[in-house]
């Protein structure tokens, strides 16, 4: 899928402060950006993937308030950084989180956004299904953190490994961790290959383990195999935690 561009700027669903939920900085505060679309379909995404499906944007009015007023689809880069600015000065936030849908879909965007940020501004944290390396290049040098799912073919249409290695060629040069959904449907072939890849380009670098929260009939992961996929993590690569999304427990966005 080639990245999706309005002239004038881009539709996105929401723009809130919040706390991050998942991965290595979980509990941190952070700013979301959420953008529409996505290029794959698994089978657990509780997204919806319609383009230009927004003609409003939901922004939040104050980083405490968790009140939000509608504001019209486009924005501009220039309103967005704006809009960013004016959160992140009530409540300091550790990162801008570009998130989705494949916010990568957008990378262009987002590297103008980040022009019109200034030096004094958060962190910029991408969350990417890993499967857009041209996009990657396009914006890398507005990206400080990486978080990369890793995707298993027992989740997808057809596999995408050939395209997540060239992302991780070049992801592995940020702040980067992985992430490994997993459930029930999960085989040893396939994670055994997900690691095989970690182990080739980020071997030093975090793996989190994220069970699955059960979504159109795909099945939670049984405490058992999720302790075996672990141990096996672990033997191959120096840092492998098991986090769950703690936003769903806090019942946060
Ligand atoms: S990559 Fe993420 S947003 Fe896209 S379909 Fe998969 S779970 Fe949904």
């Amino acid at each position: 899928m080639e990245e999706k561009r309005n002239k004038g700027g881009e539709n996105l669903i929401e723009v809130f402060s919040s706390i991050q939920g998942e991965g290595k900085y979980v509990g941190c505060r952070q700013l979301f950006v959420r953008f529409e679309g996505c290029n794959l379909r698994c089978t657990y995404c509780d997204t919806e993937h319609t383009i230009n499906a927004h003609p409003m944007c939901r922004v939040e009015t104050g980083a405490n308030t968790e009140q939000y007023r509608d504001v019209k689809n486009p924005i501009s880069p220039e309103s967005l950084a704006n809009i960013l600015q004016t959160l992140d000065k009530e409540t300091r936030h550790q990162a801008i989180s570009f998130t989705g849908g494949e916010p990568l879909l957008h990378a262009s965007f987002i590297k103008e956004v980040v022009s019109h940020l200034g030096d004094r501004r958060p962190k910029i944290f991408l969350e990417t299904n890993g499967t857009m390396p041209g996009a990657l290049k396009e914006c890398m040098d507005s990206i400080d953190i990486i978080s990369m799912d890793i995707k298993f073919p027992s989740i997808l249409e057809k596999p995408v490994w050939e395209r997540q290695e060239k992302f991780l060629a070049h992801a592995c040069q940020k702040d980067l961790y992985t992430k490994m959904v997993v459930s029930e449907e999960t085989t040893e072939e396939e994670f055994r290959k997900g690691l095989a890849l970690i182990s080739r380009y980020a071997p030093g670098k975090l793996l989190c383990l994220q069970p699955v929260t059960p979504f159109h009939g795909v099945r939670a992961i049984s405490t058992a195999r999720l302790l075996a996929f672990q141990s096996l993590a672990a033997s191959l690569l120096k840092d492998v935690r098991v986090i769950p999304q703690t936003h769903r427990m806090l019942q946060l966005a």
